[in-house]
């Protein structure tokens, strides 16, 4: 594992190389990754050729894991051990290569053993299922047994910048708990807490033919990742048009698409407010407001719209947001300065069409200070798209209805928060919010890592991530009858 030195203005640049079944493969073209902070080059990660791809998906191909359930359980439980131990040098890791503070990426390597944790004691669960056939007059004296198996082919797995750990633990943990082999493909953004891990695994025990990494332009070998013939399954995490592109290349390839998201808190007018701010804040800036769950509109009931603004606006101040190798630092940057620059557009379009920006909107390099912005209008760009950065925008809603047509009304079905006590109220918000999940009074991205977790709409195909959904999509399910 990279230490990362206790200055983030370090000269040292991290050299990384592929890993291929656990071989580490250096190649003549690089790509540079920059520390969103200061904007200096702190590694250079391999540019991957469309044959060093195929490579790794053919030694995967052709490997056939027999670990039982107690070795995967063993290795699995000594790669959370390896992390726990290693906690801050991986926090240091996600912290240089993604801008997140240190709060965020200490955060997030807590989660990633907790899905190592799960996967762990899934892998030792039998999930199969006994039906006796004599249920009807057609019946016979023998019983129908399922058993998952892992896929013959590979699992190609693609994973986006926002949680350079988490997104990737989430889809190596179940693919290693299934017995599958797995080809990772992590963001050139944020590519170096992937290679890390990977080492842990390996160090863990992992035979090397389940796990490769590779890096490199996706315009050269995101097609290969796609449609390789051994490829069975492709896992994705990441935006809209990627995740479409995918639906329509990868034919004949079981889709796992996990896609961006434009989560609502909906603030009613009998809701503790204290309460409805403080979720606010934390949903709207953790991460730096880049969560695919992160609160990117705020639906608020105009009888309380005053007070919930104040006290946002309060909360919103009282944040420190800046350098995030800075312990104290409650918010770092964004992922680059590009992105920064988006929001800071997408905010003035919306003053331009009237809302009233209240704080923030202040922007050097990848650093955007959070930002809370009143009397938005729904067809506005900030809140129609999804704004992927610290933005509060605040639409005031006049009831329960419109509340539900507004949150409704976008592209996105991901998740949601809805702040009431009242019943009438929380079971209309289940039953006709058309999202995957609804948090009553928790921010939308509240779950366990091993409970199921997904979008419908352009948020995701409807089928689930979390370890126990993952596992289920990554195996074939075998069935067998035998007389009784
Ligand atoms: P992105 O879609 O730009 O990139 C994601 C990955 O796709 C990267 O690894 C990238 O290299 C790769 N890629 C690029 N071109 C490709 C191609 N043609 N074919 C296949 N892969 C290709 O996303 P991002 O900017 O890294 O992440 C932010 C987005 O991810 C947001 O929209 C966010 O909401 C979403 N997200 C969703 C979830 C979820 O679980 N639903 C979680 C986190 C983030």
């Amino acid at each position: 594992l990279q230490v990362v030195p206790a200055d983030a203005s370090h000269d040292q640049i991290i050299r990384e190389s592929l890993r291929i079944a656990g071989d580490k493969v250096t190649c003549e073209r690089n790509i540079d990754v920059a520390h969103p902070y200061t904007g200096k080059v702190i590694a250079t990660i391999p540019k991957a050729s469309v044959e060093q791809v195929r490579k790794a998906f053919s030694i995967a191909a052709a490997y056939r894991s027999t670990l039982t359930r107690h070795e995967r359980y063993r290795i699995l439980m000594r790669a959370g051990e390896l992390i726990a131990a290693r906690r801050e040098q991986f926090a240091r890791l996600i912290t240089l290569e993604s801008g997140l503070c240190l709060k965020d990426s200490m955060y997030e390597t807590g989660r990633a053993s907790d899905v190592l944790l799960f996967a762990a004691n899934q892998a030792l669960i039998d999930d199969g299922q006994i039906f006796s056939c004599d249920l009807t007059e057609h019946g016979k004296r023998r019983k129908v047994y399922t058993m998952k198996e892992p896929l013959l082919g590979v699992i190609s797995a693609i994973t986006p910048f926002n949680h350079p750990l988490n997104q990737v633990i989430h889809k190596v943990a179940p693919a290693i708990a299934t017995n599958n082999r797995i080809v990772l493909k992590p963001s050139e953004k944020t590519p170096l807490t992937a290679y890390a891990l990977a080492d842990v695994l390996y160090e863990a025990g992992l035979p090397p033919q389940m796990l490769s990494v590779v890096t490199g332009d996706p315009k050269e070998i995101a097609d290969e990742l796609l449609t390789n013939e051994h490829v069975d399954l492709v896992t994705f995490t990441g935006g809209v048009a990627i995740g479409k592109y995918i639906a329509a290349k990868a034919v004949y390839k079981r889709q796992i698409l996990e896609l961006g998201g434009n989560d609502p808190i909906i603030v009613m007018e009998d809701a503790d407010i204290e309460e409805a701010a403080t979720l606010a804040v934390s949903g709207s800036y953790k991460n730096s407001g880049q969560r695919c769950t992160a609160i990117k509109r705020m639906l608020v009931h105009e009888r309380v719209a005053d007070q919930f603004v104040e006290l946002l606006v309060e909360k919103t101040k009282a944040l420190h947001y800046g350098d995030p190798f800075d312990a104290h630092v409650d918010m770092g940057t964004v992922i680059d300065e590009a992105a920064a620059i988006r929001f800071e557009n997408v905010v003035n379009e919306a003053v331009a069409a009237g809302a009233k920006l209240l704080v923030g909107n202040q922007r050097q390099g990848a650093s955007y200070s959070p930002t809370v912005l009143d009397h938005v209008q729904p067809q506005m760009t900030v809140v129609r798209e999804e704004t992927f950065g610290p933005v509060s925008p605040v639409i005031r809603v006049s009831g329960i209805d419109e509340a539900i047509r507004i949150a409704n009304g976008t592209a996105y079905g991901l998740s949601s928060s809805v702040c009431t006590n009242r019943l009438d109220y929380i079971t209309r918000f289940i039953s006709e919010l058309n999202m995957g999940s609804i948090n009553v009074r928790e921010v939308p991205g509240y779950r366990l890592e091993l409970t199921p977790f997904g979008g419908i709409k352009d948020s995701g195909l409807g089928y689930k991530e979390g370890v126990q959904e993952a596992m289920k999509s990554f195996t074939n399910t075998k069935t067998y009858s035998l007389p009784w």
